[in-house]
Formats: structure tokens, sequence, C-alpha cells
């Protein structure tokens, strides 16, 4: 790739790739060396040091995705997102963070901050003003996630950042649930963006994976940390993920396709109360949602009316497997309430909007009628006579 100006599905085929140069293949050769020639102490060629070939290479196509200077790729979601945060805060700073975010960073932060005096506040709401009323004078970073999980909320990427930069503070977005083919937030003005690559830049739900893009500075100092706390990415997974990027493109934008049909046929369906989708013209963010985004993706969630008996309709589900995690090419759905959420007290999981009869759909490549008719046969075997 010398060309700058290639388009998004030619980025995720093609750049960064390696050249076989000894036997001209076609796709990247895997370098599974731990063990390079010495050149010298700074810039040795070390597994750990996230610079073996095929990480450098793969760090290229999400640089390249994202629209940032560079990349890093690491083990999981998590140790992106703990290495970004563990980064940009130490003792006595103050984070803000977005009060609906992935479950296990909320983890991290409530679990682990206090034993290195960092302070935290969730925020009330996802409004601009939200943020703006849990600064406090050593606030350092602000951390969102949109769309958001389960209910596919919007925040406002460039009301964030501005009010971020007048403050002098750095913006950090979990970006998993858009995919840089439907949200690049670096334009918006936000610093750092954060994957779990596990989800949709993996999308065969056959690996795990995380992965952070942002300015050359930032990875600099992101780097100095990550080599000491590991946390880097095996190189025979790297290569499969670099195959899976090479229909990044192309499977969002089919999963998206099925999941606005779906979208609308759960809206006009009598056993179904509500649809939480921001391609929805109901949603109350959907203008905001067209404003920053290119498609509204394929994760939704519905709430099924009472006389539905949800764990049956779990269990008569023919097609659509019951899983925990998501953006695979194949449908899955889950309840929160039993799963990403059964942590929360009753009480937190109503104030979130996080009833039981709420579900969570992540929408695959499968041919819509067969998804539809799934549904369909689940529903009528869960009404409860
Ligand atoms: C899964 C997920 C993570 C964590 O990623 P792992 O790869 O499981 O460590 C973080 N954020 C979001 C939005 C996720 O869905």
């Amino acid at each position: 790739m010398t060309k700058k100006s290639y388009k998004t599905n030619t980025i995720c085929t093609h750049a960064g790739e390696l050249k076989d140069e000894q036997f001209k293949g076609a796709v990247s050769p895997i370098y599974l060396s731990s063990s390079y020639e010495f050149m010298d102490v700074d810039t040795k060629r070390y597994p750990r040091y996230f610079n073996t070939p095929n990480q450098e290479a793969l760090s290229k196509k999400i640089a390249a995705l994202e629209h940032t200077q560079a990349a890093m790729i690491f083990s999981s979601g998590m140790a992106a997102i703990s290495n970004v945060l563990l980064t940009f805060l130490k003792s006595g700073d103050h984070i803000v963070l977005q009060n609906d975010i992935y479950g296990g960073t909320r983890h991290l932060v409530e679990s682990q901050f206090h034993r290195y005096n960092i302070e935290y506040s969730f925020t009330d709401g996802l409004e601009a003003s939200d943020f703006k009323k849990a600064i406090q004078p050593n606030t350092k970073l602000i951390y969102i996630e949109t769309p958001s999980n389960p209910l596919l909320k919007i925040v406002d990427l460039k009301a964030i950042a501005k009010l971020a930069k007048s403050k002098q503070i750095l913006t950090v977005i979990d970006n998993t649930f858009a995919s840089p083919i439907l949200q690049q937030p670096i334009g918006f003005g936000i610093d750092i963006v954060v994957h779990s690559a596990t989800k949709y830049l993996g999308g065969h739900s056959d690996l795990c994976a995380g992965a952070v893009a942002t300015s050359q500075a930032y990875i600099d100092a992101i780097w100095k940390m990550a080599i000491t706390t590991g946390g880097n990415l095996s190189d025979f997974t790297i290569w499969m993920l670099e195959r899976s990027i090479k229909t990044l493109g192309i499977r969002v934008k089919a999963q998206t396709k099925n999941a606005k049909k779906i979208a609308n046929y759960l809206n006009k369906h009598h056993a179904i109360t509500k649809v939480h989708y921001p391609g929805l013209k109901t949603h109350p963010d959907y203008k905001l949602a067209k404003q920053q985004m290119r498609g509204f993706g394929a994760m939704l969630s519905f709430e099924v009316k009472k006389d539905i008996n949800v764990k049956t309709f779990f269990k008569a589900l023919n097609l659509i497997k019951p899983s925990m995690s998501l953006a695979g090419v194949e449908s899955t759905m889950l309840l929160p309430s039993e799963t990403s959420h059964a942590l929360l007290s009753p009480e937190d999981r109503i104030t979130q909007g996080i009833t039981d009869s709420l579900i969570r759909f992540s929408v695959g490549i499968e041919d819509i009628k067969d998804i539809v008719e799934d549904i369909e046969q689940a529903i009528t075997i869960a009404a409860v006579r």
C-alpha cells in the first residue's frame, strides 16, 4: 500500500500487509521468532516489545482504519483498556466514566483504582452536561463508549471532545460496538480509541484480542507501560486477526443491513414492547447517531411482553445462539439481567433500564428470512397461554 487515499475495504484487505519476498505468497507470512538478532537495547525486537513483524503490520492496518498515526495490538480488550488507563492516570488523579460502560472496565475501576489512589466518578446520564457535572479540578481523563451496551444509547463525540479540550482532559473511547467501519472518533476530536478486537475486528468468535489507536506520541507513552505489564498478543492470533479484518467492511455492512430490517420487524411485532436501535427514527438519539456514524450497527436490544416466558424463548431458539459474546458472523442473543449485568443490584439495573425482559441481540450475516423465522417460532412456543 503506497497510495494514501485508499477506501475502507481496500484498507481492510491490504493495509500493513507483509510481503513474502522469499516465495511470493499472497498473504502475510507468520513470523514466530521470539528471538531476533540483537540491535541495541532500545530497539531490540521481541514479542513483549510489540514490534515483531506481524505486530507491526497489523498495527498499521488498525491505525489506517481508525485514521490515527499509530496503533498497538493487545492480548485482549481489557489488556488494551487497562494499559491505557494505567498509562495516563496516577495517584491523586480523577477519571470521569460514562455510567453504562462495559462491565469489565467498570470492574477494573471499582475493584482496583482505590489501591492506586485514583479517584473516579460515573456520570448520571449521557449528555455532555452530565460529564461536565462530574469533572473535578484533578480530572485527567474522560472515558466513553458509544453506542452503549445494551441500550444502544449514543454519546455526542464532538461535544465531549470540546468539553474535554477546554479543560485539557484526555478523552478515551471504547469503539468496539461501532467498529472503525461505522465510526472513526478521532475525526470528532477524541484522543484515544480502544477496541475489544474479540468482537467485530475478529468477527468469527474464535479469537481474543485488543487494540489501541491514537497519535504516535500517545502510543509511545502507552508502549512504555505495556512493555512492563506485558499483554502482547501471540503472532499466531495476530495473523488470524489480520485475516479477519480483510472482511471487516463487508461483514459489518451485511450485519448492519440485517439489523436494520430486524429492528423494523421487531418494532412492529405484537409480542415486543420496545426496541432499542439507533437506526429507528423513534430512537431518542437517531439524529446524533446519523451525524457521527456511517451506519447504525448490528447490535440492538428489545423487550418482550409480560406474557412471553423469556427463558422458554431462549430454549426454543434453533438458529440464534444464546451467547455471552457478540459481533460474530453468527446471530447471538443474551439476557443482560442474568449475564453482563447480573452483578448489579436489582435497583441499579432498574435505574439503568435493564429489565428482566430485555434481550440483547447481536445480528449476524445469516439470511434475514431464517433469522426472522427463528424468532417467530420461539415467540410462539414461549407465549404463556
Ligand atoms: C468484550 C468487550 C470488552 C472487553 O474485551 P475482551 O477482549 O473480552 O477483554 C471491552 N469493551 C466492550 C464494549 C466489549 O464488548
